[in-house]
């Protein structure tokens, strides 16, 4: 029932709602998703959620730990992962640890230069790929290893409708149709306790939704974005879906709700197909004989090389 508030904020769908109706829609819809696609189950006592400091990530903080409030025995612990970004991180890192503090969650810290001998700025001058295949790859692993070593059965994530979207033309665009199969509001194909599944709460709010949930509650202070994001294959996707959303309402969400009738067949169909294994070089889990890690720090090491010899 719509209540008597002046409206503030209007949705997609054409609704106007209070900023009060807002937050209520909003941490609903979450929770429908978390519950109908069973994203938390009885059985999972710890869950972490992937903590950047952003919009996203501060706001399925705020989501897990009301849902967390409501339900007994369920732990939460944040993993943020500092790449080494200059300029833009280290702004976000303290949002994040300003948020777990005042909710009392514990934040575990793990970065690139720790892990791997280099920032994320020292890889970007050797590497011929782009910031994001290096960071996307390097930070799931790290998510990954983390969660695994804490012990946590689930790992949150802000991911919202734009970014699946995106991900989902990426991979169509590149014929990646395995990787498709691995999204969802709960990821991978088969369960394996190597792997923690990674939740999507946001998994069909937009990411104006979000931004808009953010801003309300105020959990960023100033507007950051990373300096990378308009370089890469995602940046100019995402400025193609746009342009269509603007132009054609209604895209994105067509994206994912089709992709969701179809992607029960495409996880019973990559199910039979592959079997987990273990990079030969970190032992971590993995598809194929070597890591996308491992691989990336191989070549990585081998452009550093030539790079030297150049000189
Ligand atoms: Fe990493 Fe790219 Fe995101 Fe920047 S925009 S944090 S480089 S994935």
């Amino acid at each position: 029932m719509k209540c008597k508030e002046k409206p503030a904020i209007r949705l997609e769908s054409g609704e106007t709602l209070c900023k009060n109706c807002f937050n209520k829609y909003f941490e609903k819809k979450s929770f429908r998703t978390i519950i109908k696609y069973g994203l938390i189950e009885k059985d999972d006592k710890e869950i972490a959620v992937a903590v950047s400091g952003g919009k996203d990530s501060l706001s399925v903080l705020h989501v897990i730990d009301l849902y967390a409030s409501k339900r007994k025995n369920l732990k939460i612990t944040a993993i943020l992962v500092d790449e080494g970004i200059k300029g833009y991180r280290e702004h976000t890192i303290r949002d994040a640890k300003k948020a777990c503090k005042q909710r009392g969650i514990k934040l575990e810290t793990v970065s690139f230069k720790k892990e791997f001998g280099c920032t994320l700025d020292d890889m970007v001058k050797i590497a011929d790929v782009s910031p994001c295949s290096l960071c996307g790859v390097f930070r799931r692993y790290l998510l990954n290893k983390k969660a695994r070593e804490i012990g946590v059965t689930k790992l949150a994530t802000g991911h919202n409708m734009d970014d699946e979207a995106q991900a989902i033309i990426m991979n169509q665009l590149r014929r990646n149709v395995e990787t498709s199969a691995r999204l969802g509001p709960i990821t991978g194909v088969v369960k394996d306790p190597r792997f923690v599944r990674r939740i999507k709460p946001f998994y069909f709010l937009s990411e104006k939704e979000v931004a808009i949930f953010a801003f309300m509650k105020k959990f960023v202070g100033k507007w950051n974005e990373c300096p990378y994001a308009a370089t890469s294959y995602r940046g100019d996707v995402r400025g193609m879906l746009n342009g269509f959303e603007e132009k054609y309402p209604g895209t994105k969400h067509s994206i994912v709700s089709s992709f969701m009738e179809i992607l029960p067949l495409l996880k019973e169909h990559y199910k039979s197909k592959g079997s987990i294994r273990e990079c030969r070089i970190c032992k971590e889990p993995c598809s194929s004989e070597v890591c996308r890690a491992c691989e990336m720090r191989e070549m990585l090491k081998r452009q550093a090389r030539a790079l030297h010899k150049r000189k």
